[in-house]
């Protein structure tokens, strides 16, 4: 009887998300968005398809499916899980105690990769979002409630997020390193940097990798430093330590 319940429930509430799902991914062009990252200390979910090409959202981890095992793990359950907001999936268990839905309060068990979907359901309704997000990775699909979107322009999370590591499409998870919209990989243009730099030194917390190239320096010569005109000139792009040691490389002449 009990298990009856439980699907119609969860049947219900996953006709629910898709409706307010296929909205979401129109509304934020969610499809769009070739490559992901995901911040466990932030919990932020970075879509992009490069730097100005990119959306974030805060979420909360809801549980992970391994592929491999075919189990599912809810967060709460995951010790491997960094995310300290992971604690809100309590309310699920909580609910699934009162309810007697045994897959809602067991930690883990034998599953398949629809329960996922079903579970982003029910917490949509138990935590409140504004969508879903499954990451899916090569062993693992990740199921996360996203619950709120970040503009991106000088939003201290997201500054922190980029000041710590970026996934680069050749490098991978790299620090990330500043140059000016002129450097490049074909035609050297000259490279002047904020220091002297050499390829994987310990930098300072406020210290970042930061280049341009000859025109720039003149420009900044020019107005005396960096300022708007000349920062505008510039137009600084992010890009991996790896991508700058490589410029670096090229353009030093
Ligand atoms: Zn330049
Ligand atoms: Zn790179």
């Amino acid at each position: 009887m009990k298990e009856r319940d439980y699907n119609e429930f969860a049947e219900s509430e996953l006709e629910k998300l898709i409706l307010i799902q296929d909205k979401f991914k129109v509304e934020y062009k969610v499809d769009s968005f070739e490559n992901w990252f995901y911040d466990d200390d932030l919990d932020i979910l970075r879509l992009y398809n490069n730097d100005e090409d990119e959306i974030f959202f805060k979420y909360i981890p809801i549980g992970t499916f391994s592929i491999t095992k075919e189990t599912w793990m809810w967060s709460w359950f995951n010790n491997y899980l960094n995310e300290k907001n992971k604690a809100k999936t309590l309310k699920i268990k909580k609910f699934g105690i009162e309810n007697d839905y045994k897959k809602l309060y067991e930690g883990t068990f034998t599953s398949d990769k629809f329960d996922g979907w079903e579970f982003l359901a029910i917490s949509f309704k138990l935590l409140n979002g504004i969508g879903a997000y499954n990451i899916q990775m090569e062993n693992l699909n990740y199921y996360l409630l996203l619950t709120e979107i970040i503009s991106n322009n000088n939003n201290p999370e997201v500054k922190m997020l980029k000041q710590k590591k970026i996934e680069c499409e050749s490098h991978g998870l790299r620090r990330p390193a500043y140059v000016c919209q002129h450097l490049n990989l074909e035609i050297p243009v000259g490279f002047e940097e904020s220091f002297e730099t050499y390829y994987g030194m310990e930098l300072d917390d406020e210290d970042n990798f930061q280049a341009w190239c000859s025109d720039c320096e003149k420009i900044r010569i020019k107005y005396d430093g960096w300022n708007e005109e000349s920062e505008k000139f510039a137009d600084i792009k992010l890009v991996c330590e790896n991508c700058y040691f490589e410029i670096k490389k090229l353009n030093s002449i």
